[in-house]
């Protein structure tokens, strides 16, 4: 709550894309932390950051940003997790607790836990909260609010520095869930990864098909109509296409480091697209019907636990349903 004191004196963010920007913003808004320095990988986003005003200091390094800082916050792709932890580490001060937004957390824990010193915390954190834009300029403070943020502490970490991480994601807005690491890389391999990928397969097998729509209409002389993935994009196939416009660096690491637990959730999925192929092809309407009920009385408990939709103030829009 604004008004309460501070809860860190130096916040340090690496990466400054949606996820830093919007915590940058929150933490300023609310005044969650004294003071916010960032760094990043490239000259260009480092510049937009210092045009927006959202941090106090700006550096080149991860071994300079995190200097003095008693908080540590890596906003980047997972798969930089590793070496950019073993880049600030001996700058790291005594005391201070490094958390993080990545959205796999065993691989967290493996690349970023063997670089933390003796006296430093690791305490991972997920807020499951975010848009398929990215950068700085796509942030915004009310990214975090009513969403869920996943603490992964490992066993045996330091129940203060835990109960810091998880009052610092109060403040911004958000509801705490403390789960063990491979338990939620199997509920978002289901909830999120898999959807991605389904998004990213069936927008790219939309546009193969297109194509060769395109080559057969040629070849036989025919009307030749473009762009109809786009045209008739309405409803589910224009959310496939909004969600595979997701970052395709964040995306290929999060692939890449929940892989056994993905391919796992895939081949669940396979034998249930296989029954409901099954289904179509014998004409079984009850079995369809059945299945499309329950699901749709799933989407009711979303809406129901506000969890359907966000605002999001950079695209001017309100998702009715969570407001
Ligand atoms: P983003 O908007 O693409 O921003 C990524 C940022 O990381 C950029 O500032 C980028 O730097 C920086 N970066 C990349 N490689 C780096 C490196 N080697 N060293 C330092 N900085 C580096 O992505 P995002 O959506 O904020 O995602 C960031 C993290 O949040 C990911 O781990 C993702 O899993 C997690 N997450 C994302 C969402 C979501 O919906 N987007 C939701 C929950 C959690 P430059 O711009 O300088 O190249």
């Amino acid at each position: 709550m604004r008004g309460d004191k501070p809860l860190f004196e130096r916040m340090a963010l690496i990466g400054l894309g949606l996820l830093g920007s919007s915590l940058a913003r929150i933490a300023k808004r609310e005044g969650i932390v004294e003071h916010i320095a960032g760094s990043t990988r490239s000259r260009k986003t480092l510049e937009r950051a210092r045009e927006l005003g959202f941090l106090d200091s700006i550096h080149e390094t991860p071994f300079d940003v995190v200097k003095g800082a008693d908080l540590v916050v890596l906003c980047s792709p997972v798969g930089t997790y590793g070496s950019l932890s073993a880049k600030m580490a001996p700058a790291l001060r005594p005391g201070a607790i490094v958390t993080d937004v990545g959205s796999v957390k065993q691989a967290v824990i493996r690349d970023v836990g063997p670089h933390i010193p003796e006296g430093v915390f690791l305490v991972p954190s997920h807020p499951v909260a975010g848009t398929e834009q990215s950068g700085p300029d796509a942030g915004f403070a009310e990214l975090f609010e009513d969403r869920y943020c996943i603490l992964t502490p490992p066993p045996g970490s330091d129940e203060r520095a835990v109960e810091k991480i998880a009052e610092f994601w109060r403040r911004a807005g958000s509801m705490i869930e403390i789960m063990d690491a491979h338990h939620h890389d199997r509920v978002l391999a289901i909830t999120s990864h898999l959807p991605h990928l389904i998004a990213y397969t069936i927008v790219g097998t939309a546009s193969d098909l297109e194509s060769q729509l395109i080559r057969e209409a040629a070849e036989a002389s025919d009307v030749v109509r473009t762009r109809e993935v786009i045209r008739y994009s309405a409803g589910g196939f224009r959310d496939f296409t909004r969600i595979a416009a997701s970052p395709p660096e964040m995306w290929r690491d999060i692939f890449l480091n929940n892989r056994d637990t993905v391919l796992e959730m895939l081949g669940r999925f396979t034998e249930d697209l296989t029954a409901l192929q099954r289904a179509i092809r014998w004409g079984e309407g009850d079995k369809l019907h059945d299945w499309f009920q329950r699901t749709r009385e799933i989407r009711q408990g979303v809406v129901d636990m506000r969890q359907a939709g966000s605002f999001n103030p950079v695209e001017q829009k309100v998702d009715p349903e969570s407001r």
